[in-house]
C-alpha cells in the first residue's frame, strides 16, 4: 500500500481549522503515551518534525493522507492533539485543554473516529476515563488503542487488556506496539471503516 501523508497545518484557534475535505481521525492521548511513535509507524514514515517544533504540540496538528500517492487529494485527514494529563487535578478534561479542543470534538462536522492511546504497561488512568466519558457525551465514536505492547509479556499484555476493558469501560482495546508494528493491520481496518461507513 503505499500512501502519502502531507502537513497541512497547525490550528491555535477555530479560525484556524482547515475545511472538511475528507473524513478526519482525531488522535488523542496523555503525554508520553506513545502516540507521535503510533502515528509514525501507522503511515510508515516520521512526522517527528511537528512534535520537535516549540508550540506545535500545543496545537491541532491537521495532516492530509492519500491512499496512491494521488497529489492534490485528501481520502482521509489525520489530526494530531495536544497531549492531556498534565494537571493533577481538573475537575473535567475539557478544563484541562486549550479552548479550541472543545469546539473541535463537539462540532467538527467531519470527525469520523477519535483514537484514544494509552499505555499498555501502565493502568488504567482518570485522565483517560473522563475523556472517554466527555465523547460518550458528546456523541463521538471512539476507538481504544494501548500501545508499547512489545515492552510486556503476552500473560501481561492479557491482563493489563483486561484491566482497561474494565476500567475504561470499553469492550474492544486494540493493542499496539510501534516499535514492532504488531496491531497496524487491525488498526486500519478500524480507521477505514470508520471513514467510510457506507463502504
Ligand atoms: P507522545 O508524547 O505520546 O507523542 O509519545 P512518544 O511517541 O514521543 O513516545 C514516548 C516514548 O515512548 C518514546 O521514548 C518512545 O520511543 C517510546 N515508545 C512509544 N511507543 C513505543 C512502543 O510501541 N514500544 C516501545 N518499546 N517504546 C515506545
Amino acid at each position: 500500500m503505499r500512501i502519502k501523508v502531507q502537513f497541512v497545518g497547525s490550528a491555535f484557534d477555530m479560525k484556524h481549522f482547515p475545511p472538511c475535505v475528507a473524513p478526519e481521525i482525531a488522535f488523542l492521548g496523555r503525554s508520553n503515551v506513545g502516540k507521535s511513535s503510533l502515528l509514525n509507524s501507522l503511515i510508515g514514515t516520521k512526522l517527528a518534525h511537528v512534535s520537535s517544533t516549540p508550540g506545535r504540540t500545543q496545537a491541532i496538528n491537521f495532516f492530509s493522507m492519500a491512499w496512491d500517492g494521488k497529489p492534490h487529494h485528501a481520502d482521509l485527514m489525520l489530526v494530531d492533539l495536544p497531549g492531556y494529563g498534565y494537571a493533577k487535578v481538573s475537575k473535567s478534561i475539557s478544563a484541562e485543554w486549550p479552548k479550541f479542543i472543545d469546539p473541535y470534538l463537539k462540532k467538527r462536522g467531519c470527525l469520523a473516529l477519535c483514537v484514544v492511546v494509552v499505555d499498555s504497561n501502565i493502568a488504567a488512568q482518570e485522565s483517560d476515563q473522563k475523556l472517554l466519558s466527555y465523547l460518550r457525551f458528546v456523541g463521538r465514536p471512539a476507538c481504544v488503542v494501548a500501545t508499547k505492547s512489545d515492552r510486556i509479556s503476552k500473560n501481561e499484555l492479557n491482563h493489563s487488556l483486561q484491566q482497561l476493558r474494565q476500567k475504561l469501560q470499553t469492550p474492544e482495546i486494540f493493542s499496539y506496539s510501534a516499535k514492532t508494528h504488531a496491531g497496524r493491520n487491525e488498526l486500519w481496518k478500524v480507521i477505514r471503516a470508520a471513514s467510510h461507513p457506507h463502504a
